[in-house]
């Protein structure tokens, strides 16, 4: 059944939020493919901080130039004919450079400047205010869109991440150990749960789901039924949302504990 208004409603915005490697990226750009959303990473945007300094001499420790450098770059999303996603930072398509481990690292390290991160939680509530966005990060549903129509949280073990990473890593040409990658995921976790600002959490109200042994078309079919379901009952959130969209991925939110992904 249809709820009464449903045609009505104004595009959804989808927060994916999830630790590192838990497949966010991968999946929200083939939602989006599927469900004509517009993608945008919000990682992209502190990957993009971290390249700028890196370029540009700016130390990770130089709080007011990264803070100045967060408040002057412009963003902008776009996907190619070949539903590539790419970004573009002060007008340079920067997509490649941004994937570089080295920028990885040190974007978690700037994302822990409050300062910063209040410029481009800004920036990523612009893209929210008409609808039809889905966006994925480590604080979308909890302080970027504390609203959303969707929150969704992707959980999967630290070992499973890593070895996702690593595959990436290798299939680019790097040459890196599976424990190094190991090391870094579990290092990026504990600074993106512990940090003060905006740490990595699961919203009480999002749909939890266990990508661990799946394939990204299993976590993304899943999602994608979540944002039919609420298309059709745009009042449903959280458990009844999973519940009626009935996909055997998600989890109860009584069970929701996971490493990277504790509750509010
Ligand atoms: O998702 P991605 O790996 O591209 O993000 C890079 C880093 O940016 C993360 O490790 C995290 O520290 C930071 N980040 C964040 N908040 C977001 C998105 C990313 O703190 N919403």
């Amino acid at each position: 059944m249809v709820d009464a208004g449903a045609t009505q409603v104004r595009p959804p915005v989808v927060a994916i939020d999830g630790p590192a490697g838990s497949g966010k990226s991968t999946v929200a750009q083939e939602v989006a493919r599927r469900t004509g959303l517009q993608f945008i990473s919000s990682g992209a945007m502190y990957r993009a901080v971290a390249l700028q300094a890196l370029r540009c001499g700016v130390a990770a420790t130089d709080r007011t130039h990264l803070i100045d450098l967060a408040a002057s770059l412009s963003f902008e999303f776009f996907t190619d004919e070949h539903s590539v996603v790419h970004v573009v930072v002060d007008g340079e398509d920067v997509t490649a450079a941004l994937r570089d481990p080295a920028v990885g690292q040190i974007a978690s390290v700037v994302a822990t400047i409050p300062e910063l991160r209040a410029h481009l939680v800004a920036k990523q509530q612009a893209y929210g205010e008409r609808g039809g966005v889905i966006m994925e990060g480590r604080d979308i549903q909890t302080v970027v869109f504390p609203d959303a129509d969707i929150k969704i949280f992707l959980l999967a073990s630290d070992e499973e991440r890593a070895r996702r990473r690593w595959r990436e890593l290798v299939e680019q040409g790097e040459r890196i150990d599976f424990s190094t990658v190991l090391h870094e995921v579990r290092e990026r976790d504990q600074r993106d749960t512990e940090r003060e600002a905006s740490p990595l959490l699961a919203a009480p109200d999002a749909v939890i789901v266990d990508t661990d042994g799946r394939t990204v078309d299993e976590v993304v079919t899943c999602v994608h039924r979540l944002v039919d379901t609420w298309r059709q009952h745009p009042t449903l959130h959280g458990d009844a949302l999973a519940r009626t969209a009935g996909c055997d991925l998600t989890k109860q939110s009584s069970s929701r504990i996971g490493k990277g992904g504790r509750t509010v």
